[in-house]
């Protein structure tokens, strides 16, 4: 079975539960999707409720999605067990520009749960690894027990470079991690030259600071894209709830232009 109406949720086997950190876990699901990096689902349980939630695959026989527990129905998602059904609708949204960045360069900066928003354009990359130049890939957790996907990072680092940043340094990652933000990070590293694309996910402040550090280092405005999330019930543009000024985060977005990002925001 495939995503086949995006309007209409799907029964959907849970294969896998794995719990993450504390409060993160990871859902694997019994659906071959089609969908673009970068776009999201609406997840359902019968009685409890719905949430969006980032595609965290692309091309894989099964569709991942990484949860970080906050409320009714994301802790409910994280006491299913394998053989329980979920609800899935979509994909939905505009994902992450890979054909505009086809013949260029890619520099990827997620911090956190926002891993999750590019874990898409990182399987997208290693499937595609001959339509990109350099690809710099940053990621940055608060310390080794906030690591996630780390049973990808050896497939990661065939198709790019990979840079890790921790808040706090630790012992016991498989990473070779730096000590301190992502953003310094991009700061002190000389990105890679000629035509780039920028892709970005995770907590505001630090999209909002690499996004800065990029356009200083020289990236166009419009070559940066970043990945929002506001709250939003419909996924559809009807609710209203996730509208940023006069553009809806569910069908502009998730994932905009920076400079697009800055019309909208007063
Ligand atoms: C496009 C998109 C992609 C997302 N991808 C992921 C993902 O990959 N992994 C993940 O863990 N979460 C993701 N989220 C956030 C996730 O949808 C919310 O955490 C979830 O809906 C909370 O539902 P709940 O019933 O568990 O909590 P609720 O009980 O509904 O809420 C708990 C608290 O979280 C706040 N909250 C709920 N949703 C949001 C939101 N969207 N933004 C800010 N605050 C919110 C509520 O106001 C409340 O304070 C995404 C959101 C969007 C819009």
């Amino acid at each position: 079975m495939t995503n086949t109406n995006v309007y209409l949720p799907e029964p959907v086997k849970v294969l896998e539960n794995l719990r993450e950190t504390t409060d993160n876990f990871r859902l694997v699901l019994d659906i071959p999707f089609k969908n673009e990096p970068g776009q999201f689902v609406q997840i359902s349980l019968l009685g409890i409720g719905e949430a969006p939630i980032s595609i965290a695959s692309w091309d894989r026989d099964y569709l991942m999605l990484h949860i970080r527990e906050v409320g009714t129905v994301t802790r409910a998602l994280g006491r299913c067990k394998p053989g329980d059904t979920v609800f899935i609708r979509g994909p939905y949204g505009k994902g992450y520009p890979m054909k505009e960045a086809e013949g260029g360069n890619m520099v990827i900066i997620a911090g956190g749960c926002g891993v999750a928003s590019v874990k898409g354009v990182f399987d997208y990359v290693g499937k595609n690894r001959d339509k990109y130049n350099e690809i710099y890939a940053f990621v940055g957790y608060r310390n080794s027990k906030e690591v996630i996907f780390e049973d990808f990072v050896d497939e990661w680092k065939e198709s790019m470079s990979l840079f890790v940043s921790l808040d706090t340094l630790k012992e016991g990652t498989c990473y070779d991690a730096t000590e301190g933000f992502v953003t310094d990070l991009v700061k002190i590293t000389e990105l890679p030259k000629g035509d780039t694309v920028a892709m970005l996910c995770g907590p505001p402040i630090m999209m909002k600071l690499s996004g800065r550090a990029l356009i200083e280092k020289g990236m166009p405005e419009d070559k940066v894209y970043v990945s929002e999330e506001r709250l939003m019930y419909c996924a559809t543009g009807t609710c209203c709830h996730c509208m940023i000024g006069s553009t809806f985060t569910c069908k502009d977005g998730p994932v905009f232009r920076w400079d697009e990002l800055k019309e909208h925001t007063p």
